[in-house]
């Protein structure tokens, strides 16, 4: 029988719970709606022999990098940020390396360093889930090689500040300390203007939440050119297949629509909060553009309950800290009605 590495016998298979494109997803954090109208034309434009040819890479990248004012060799883009982690992954973490990671957090972390010799080092955040810095801080040792840092963090929607991240950047300066910021645009702050100047700083944006392109798999890392050069090694050149780098174009150059959607979820995001508090539901503060509730005990019947009135939201008792909880995506003013009219009758239920 031939058999894997022994690490990857040990991995469990990770399986998202897709396959309910009929309902209102507010389970994957995805921009619920649409990506811009520019996209789609660049769609429509693509021809036969477009298809024909190897995809490359460079002159989005290039532009990517202009527009976040940075150097193009600043800039690798990836098959979204789960490409990113992946070869993060393969270049920096040996044998006898750690990853350090605050939890609860984004699950392909763990999975991606599980598929290394490296190992894993968690540091808990307490119950207000606010990142935990000092503890993080006393784990770090010579052996740290990835710190992971997802800013806003999933599940939770806590932020790390910028203060936080330089300091763990000083703290670490043998490891890459990878600011996760896939949920930027709901947030606002960002230390991508760092980069370069922080030599171990390497950011991630995705181009799946705001954007509204997770079917077409973007993302980009910006750090320094001392670093990326080894992630170019790893990455395949060809990862990021012409349609995406297309649609990521014509993205890119509608500044517009992606205000309008973030301005969207954010008057949703008051809204919806307000109305969870009415409600007398627990929640913890956000910057993304999900919420993370307490609904206690019964969320499996909290999560069948939304099911049945057409609402997907995603379970996250599972995770570390967060028994009870579940998490649902902020889409718009209207669907985040709905879904709160959805709320009220499972509470409803209960109380009766
Ligand atoms: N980072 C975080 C914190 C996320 O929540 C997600 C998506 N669920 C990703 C990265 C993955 O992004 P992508 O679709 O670009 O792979």
């Amino acid at each position: 029988m031939i058999q894997p590495r022994l690490r990857v016998q040990q991995m469990p298979e990770y399986h998202p719970p897709l396959g309910s494109r009929d309902r209102l997803r507010l389970d994957f954090n995805e921009n619920t709606l649409a990506c811009s109208p520019a996209v789609k034309t660049a769609l429509e434009n693509i021809s036969a022999a477009d298809l024909t040819r190897y995809p490359e890479r460079e002159p989005v990248e290039a532009l990517a990098a202009r527009q976040l004012g940075l150097e193009p060799n600043q800039v690798v883009l990836t098959n979204g940020v789960d490409e990113a982690i992946h070869v993060l992954c393969q270049a920096f973490l040996d044998a006898g390396d750690e990853m350090l990671l605050p939890v609860p957090t984004y699950t392909m972390y763990e999975i991606y360093a599980a598929a290394t010799d490296a190992t894993l080092r968690k540091v808990q955040a307490g119950a207000d889930f606010q990142f935990p810095c000092e503890a993080l801080l006393a784990e770090i040792n010579a052996r740290t090689k990835i710190v992971a840092i997802a800013n806003p963090n999933s599940p939770t929607g806590s932020v790390a500040t910028r203060e936080q991240i330089l300091a763990t950047a000083q703290a670490a300066p043998g490891a890459v300390v990878l600011v996760d910021e896939a949920y930027f645009h709901f947030y606002g702050e960002t230390v991508i203007d760092l980069v370069g100047q922080v030599p171990n700083l390497i950011v991630a944006r995705t181009f799946s939440k705001a954007y509204g392109l997770a079917g077409l798999r973007l993302g980009l890392l910006a750090g320094p050119e001392t670093l990326l050069r080894w992630v170019r090694r790893v990455l395949s050149p060809y990862s990021v297949n012409s349609i995406a780098l297309a649609a990521l174009t014509a993205a890119l150059d509608d500044r517009a629509y992606l205000d309008w959607y973030v301005v969207q979820v954010k008057q949703a995001r008051g809204e919806f909060l307000a109305g969870l508090t009415q409600l007398g539901l627990e929640y913890w503060p956000t910057e993304a553009n999900f919420v993370l509730v307490n609904i206690g005990p019964a969320h499996k019947q909290f999560v069948a309950s939304m099911r049945e009135h057409g609402i997907l939201v995603r379970d996250r008792s599972a995770d570390p800290g967060c028994d009870g909880c579940v998490r649902i995506t902020i889409g718009t003013p209207e669907q985040m009605r709905a879904a709160l009219a959805a709320i009220q009758i499972y509470v409803a239920g209960v109380r009766a």
